[in-house]
């Protein structure tokens, strides 16, 4: 819980606020954007603009719930039961964003895919009871794909309510991701589904995988996301785990596939115009990423 007594000086005076706990993950700053941003010198965020009505209370709510370190707190006591029944939150057709992120995974986002062959968890969110339950609620889960073995989480606690099988590939085997009931090998897309497609993306480690569903939606990891600075699709050096040559021919490889979404763990979400848009945008990324090299 958020302590008071520790609250960032640079917070704009009144109820919600961040204390020095923060790591900097940027969940709260992608949920309630108008409520919390960069502390300007320093790297955690802050509340720049207290709540006002009640949609900015009920998203700096969910910020609240969905922060990996309970870093946000409120001076008054304030209900945050509609904030804890809004995750899964819907953001497309039958894919929902989980919240409730885990410092475990230093705030990755994991989302809900639902179909009526059964639904998919990609990464793992934090087990919240709440959350369990609105799972359960919209049909449990029956994979859970591990795009890698930073995002695993409560990985367990899921197979043990839900009873999923966890699909991981074999390179990110180790003991915080073992035991797996599917693992993945190799460099060759696999079908888990007609509509579903892992995608071996080796490089931020060599196990990462993405995995394509309905040939729209992109989940990527930690292998590709936008980046909130330059608003373009982003990589980095700098969190390259494996080898970053690798991870350039992991993205050369994803001009094969067709997709409009990209749905990281870190950084932002985009959603491309078009197929060719989308193309266009990691072509140039990819020419980016050998400049780094
Ligand atoms: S969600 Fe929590 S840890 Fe992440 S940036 Fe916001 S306050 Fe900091």
């Amino acid at each position: 819980m958020a302590r008071f007594e520790e609250r960032l000086p640079e917070n704009a005076p009144g109820d919600y606020f961040v204390d020095r706990t923060c790591i900097d993950c940027d969940v709260c700053r992608q949920i309630a954007p108008t409520v919390f941003k960069q502390a300007p010198a320093a790297r955690q965020a802050i509340v720049f603009h207290q709540p006002e009505g009640p949609d900015e209370h009920l998203r700096a709510a969910m910020a609240m719930v969905s922060c990996p370190t309970a870093s946000i707190g409120t001076s008054a006591r304030q209900s945050s039961g509609a904030a804890a029944a809004a995750f899964p939150e819907p953001i497309a057709e039958g894919v929902y964003y989980c919240g409730y992120t885990s410092a475990s995974s230093y705030g990755a986002a994991s989302y809900l895919i639902q179909r009526p062959e059964g639904n998919v968890l990609v990464d793992s969110p934090r087990a919240a009871r709440p959350l369990l339950k609105r799972i359960a609620e919209l049909g449990g889960v029956r994979t859970l794909v591990l795009t890698h073995r930073d995002d695993v989480a409560d990985h367990r606690i899921f197979h043990d309510v839900f009873g999923c099988d966890r699909v991981i590939h074999e390179a990110d085997v180790d003991d915080g991701t073992a035991p797996a009931e599917v693992t993945i090998q190799g460099e060759s897309p696999l079908a888990l589904a007609p509509d579903l497609t892992v995608i071996p993306v080796p490089g931020h480690t060599r196990g990462s995988v993405a995995l394509l569903v309905r040939e729209r939606y992109l989940f990527t990891g930690d292998h590709l996301w936008l980046s909130g600075e330059t608003g373009r699709l982003d990589a980095s050096r700098d969190v390259c785990w494996h080898w970053w040559a690798e991870q350039i021919r992991s993205m050369e490889r994803l001009l094969q596939h067709r997709f409009t979404w990209v749905l990281p763990g870190h950084g932002r979400r985009y959603r491309a115009p078009s197929e060719e848009a989308m193309r266009a945008e990691l072509v140039a990324l990819i020419e980016r990423m050998k400049i780094a090299r």
